[in-house]
């Protein structure tokens, strides 16, 4: 869903520090430094630590309340100390879109702006961390390495997070993913190029599953993404290093490796998917591929609009047989067949 913003979510996150630099001038170094404290002193919101409840509209473990006076940012407690900075700054670019005229319009003249809203805040956040002199030249130049991404994490106090977010606003078309030890997306960060879904499993594919074993950095010339829904992404160039023993980072990208002398562009790149024939797993039919694959799951949409989420939302929800609407499963009594409004 982000990569729709790729222009538009850094000059968003840059009005956003314009705001930041009115509302409390000079202030940003102390917010880079520790930005939890420094929110913690300011009046218009207040910052509270809470366990995790699920997956949230947010990227990022944390959610932003308006009805509170002052509003409040949510931040996941369990997570790392970089990490609840990553998602404090997260929250209050809900904040400063929700409350900002300015900000709000350009919202407001966007189609999905809540997703919009949402890559807003991950661009501000990496930004407040990582300013622009915190890049290094050949990184801003010829784009990241993984290498480069692990070496910003490793120099600077921001999160992993916001290294891939940084860091992905300077390749011309890729991803830059971050994994688990077991090879699981945690995060990631694209342009022009479907990431993988969160917490899909990516160690079959021939680059994570070399840096899995090998236990070091890897390259692989023939990598892919696997989607949810089993089908293999297009073949990219990548390279992954390891942030540290938990975490993973890879950057995947169709031409132009900044890691290597000549990468020229995969032949057949994005040109084998039209065309190609589907079956929809919701409505049985079969299809000619006419549209770009969901940004969820990665799979073909039917001309009905279904796709692999539809099917995994559909195996969930069911038919009450009294009003026969399609519910999800909280609005039955365990394996009743009648949802509790009929009941
Ligand atoms: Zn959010
Ligand atoms: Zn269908
Ligand atoms: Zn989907
Ligand atoms: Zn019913």
């Amino acid at each position: 869903m982000r990569r729709r913003f790729v222009e538009e979510a850094p000059r968003q996150a840059q009005a956003m520090l314009g705001v930041i630099e009115r509302l409390h001038p000079g202030c940003l170094a102390a917010l880079r430094d520790d930005p939890l404290s420094e929110l913690g002193r300011w009046p218009d919101v207040q910052v509270v630590m809470e366990p995790e409840v699920g997956e949230g509209r947010c990227s990022v473990a944390g959610s932003y309340r308006d009805r509170t006076d002052p509003p409040t940012l949510v931040v996941g407690a369990s997570r790392s100390y970089r990490r609840r900075g990553f998602t404090g700054l997260h929250e209050l670019g809900h904040h400063l879109q929700q409350t900002d005229p300015g900000l709000g319009q350009a919202l407001f003249a966007t189609q999905d702006s809540e997703a919009f809203e949402d890559a807003a805040c991950d661009a501000f956040a990496a930004r407040v961390l990582l300013p622009e002199g915190e890049i290094p030249e050949n990184v801003r130049l010829r784009g990241p390495s993984a290498t480069d991404v692990v070496e910003l994490f490793q120099r600077s106090q921001a999160s992993r997070e916001a290294c891939c977010v940084r860091a992905a606003e300077y390749l011309s078309g890729g991803a830059v993913v971050l994994l688990d030890r077991a090879g699981s997306a945690v995060f990631s960060s694209s342009r022009s190029l479907i990431p993988p879904a969160r917490g899909s499993d990516q160690s079959r594919t021939p680059l994570i599953e070399r840096a899995l074993r090998t236990g070091a950095m890897a390259q692989h010339d023939k990598t892919y993404v696997e989607y949810r829904s089993g089908r293999a992404g297009d073949v990219v160039y990548g390279q992954a290093a390891w942030c540290d023993e938990q975490y993973l980072v890879a950057v995947l990208v169709p031409d132009n490796a900044p890691w290597l002398k000549y990468s020229a562009p995969r032949p057949g790149t994005g040109g084998t998917w039209y065309g190609s024939q589907s079956v929809c797993e919701t409505c049985g039919e079969a299809f000619e591929v006419s549209a770009p694959p969901c940004e969820q799951c990665g799979d073909a949409t039917c001309p009905e609009g279904h796709c692999a989420c539809t099917s995994a939302r559909m195996s969930r929800d069911r038919a009450c047989d009294r009003c026969f609407l399609v519910l999800a499963p909280s609005r039955f009594d365990g394996t009743r067949r009648i949802c509790r409004d009929c009941a």
